[in-house]
C-alpha cells in the first residue's frame, strides 16, 4: 500500500518522470538553472538508447558513439547538476494545483512542476506462442542477445528502422536473419534499406505475416503466413526479435489530454494541457522520434517549467496543440 505523506515534506521544483535522453536533458537543465530536481526512473538509467549498439546521428561524435556509454554520460552530466534519481515505479499522477503530486510503489513525491518523458514501449504481435516464449527465444533487445546468436538463425519482425538496423546488427554474429514483414515495401530510411540489401546474411521475406510461435523449452519453429496467397510454412529458428513499432507508456497520466493512440499532445513549448506539467520526448505527439529531438525536447520543457515557477499565470501555459 502507498505511504501517502512518506515524501511529502520536500517540494522539488521540478519532478522528471523517465530517465532517457529527454529526461535526463530536462535535469541538466534544471540542475544547471538551480532547480531541485528529481528523476525517476524504475528501468535503466538512460533509457531506451542504452540498448543500442551504436548511436550514429547524434551532433558532435563523428565516430559514433555506444549506447550504454551515451546514457551514462547523461546521467553523470545530470547528477553534476545536482538533479537526484530514484529507481521506482510511478502509479499515477495528482497533476492539479499548485503542488503536483507523484504516487509511487514507495510514496509520494511532490513537485511545482512535472515534466514527463516516459517514452514507449515495444508492440507485441499477440500471436500464440508470443507470451510463452518471450525470454525463451523471443526478445526484444537485439544488442543485448545478439552475442547468442553466434552460427544461428533468427528471425527479426518489422520493417521499420529499428527492424532493419537490429536485421544488421544480429548479422554480424549470426548465420543466416530473415527480416519478415507484412508488406513487400520496408518503411526503414533508404539508407537502411541499402544496407540491408547488400548484406548476404539476410534475407527479406516480404507480404508474410507471424501466425504463431512454438517450441518445447525454447522457441524452435515459426508459423508464416503470405499474405498474397494465404500459404503457411513453418520456418526453423534459433530466436525471434521483435520489431514492430512502440507504444507510449503513458497509461499512469490521467487528466492530460492524448492523443487516440495515447501520446501526450503538447505544444512547441511542451506544456500539455495542464499548467505545470510538460511532456518531452518519445511520449509526446510528434513526427520524429530520434535522441537529438527528444534531448531538445528536454532542454525545452525544463527552461519553460523554470518559466512557469517564475511566472505561473504567464499566458503561454497550459496551452496544447502542436
Ligand atoms: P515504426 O517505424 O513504427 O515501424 C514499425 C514496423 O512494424 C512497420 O514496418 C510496421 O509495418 C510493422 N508493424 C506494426 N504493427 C505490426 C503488426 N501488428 N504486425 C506486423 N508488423 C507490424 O517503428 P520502429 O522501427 O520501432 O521506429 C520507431 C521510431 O524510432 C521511428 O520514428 C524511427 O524512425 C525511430 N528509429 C530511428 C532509428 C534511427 O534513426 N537509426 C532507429 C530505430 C528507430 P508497416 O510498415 O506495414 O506499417
Amino acid at each position: 500500500m502507498v505511504s501517502r505523506n512518506s515524501r511529502a515534506e520536500k517540494i522539488y521544483d521540478m519532478i522528471v518522470l523517465g530517465a532517457g535522453p529527454a529526461g535526463l536533458t530536462a535535469a541538466i537543465y534544471g540542475g544547471r538553472a538551480l532547480m531541485s530536481t528529481l528523476v525517476i526512473e524504475p528501468k535503466m538509467v538512460g533509457g531506451e538508447i542504452t540498448l543500442t549498439d551504436r548511436l550514429d546521428n547524434y551532433p558532435g561524435f563523428p565516430e559514433g558513439i555506444g549506447g550504454f556509454e551515451f546514457g551514462l554520460l547523461l546521467e553523470k552530466q545530470a547528477s553534476r547538476f545536482g538533479a537526484e534519481m530514484v529507481s521506482i515505479d510511478v502509479q499515477a499522477i495528482e497533476p492539479l494545483g499548485e503542488v503536483k503530486k507523484v504516487i509511487t510503489s514507495t510514496g509520494v513525491y511532490s513537485g511545482r512542476t512535472l515534466v514527463i518523458a516516459t517514452g514507449t514501449t515495444p508492440r507485441t504481435l499477440g500471436v500464440p506462442g508470443e507470451e510463452a516464449f518471450s525470454g525463451r527465444g523471443i526478445s526484444f533487445c537485439a544488442t543485448c542477445d545478439a552475442p547468442f546468436f553466434r552460427q544461428k538463425r533468427a528471425a527479426v519482425i518489422g520493417g521499420g528502422d529499428a527492424a532493419v538496423e537490429e536485421a544488421l546488427y544480429l548479422s554480424r554474429f549470426a548465420e543466416k536473419v530473415l527480416l519478415i514483414h507484412r508488406r513487400d515495401t520496408l518503411r526503414a530510411v533508404s539508407s537502411l534499406r541499402g544496407k540491408l540489401m547488400e548484406n548476404p546474411k539476410v534475407s527479406f521475406v516480404g507480404n508474410t505475416v507471424v501466425k504463431e510461435f512454438k517450441g518445447d523449452q525454447k522457441l524452435e519453429t515459426i508459423i508464416l503466413q503470405k499474405v498474397t496467397d494465404n500459404s503457411i510454412e513453418e520456418v526453423n529458428v534459433d530466436g525471434a526479435f521483435l520489431y514492430i513499432g512502440r507504444l507510449p507508456s503513458s497509461g499512469f497520466v490521467e487528466g492530460v489530454e492524448k492523443d487516440s493512440q495515447g501520446y501526450i499532445i503538447t505544444n512547441e513549448e511542451m506544456e500539455t494541457s495542464l499548467p505545470g506539467i510538460f511532456a518531452a520526448g518519445d511520449i509526446r505527439r510528434k513526427l520524429l522520434r530520434q535522441v537529438v529531438t527528444a534531448a531538445s525536447d528536454g532542454a525545452v520543457a525544463a527552461t519553460m517549467a523554470l518559466r512557469y515557477i517564475e511566472n505561473p499565470a504567464s499566458p503561454v501555459t497550459g496551452k496544447s496543440g502542436s
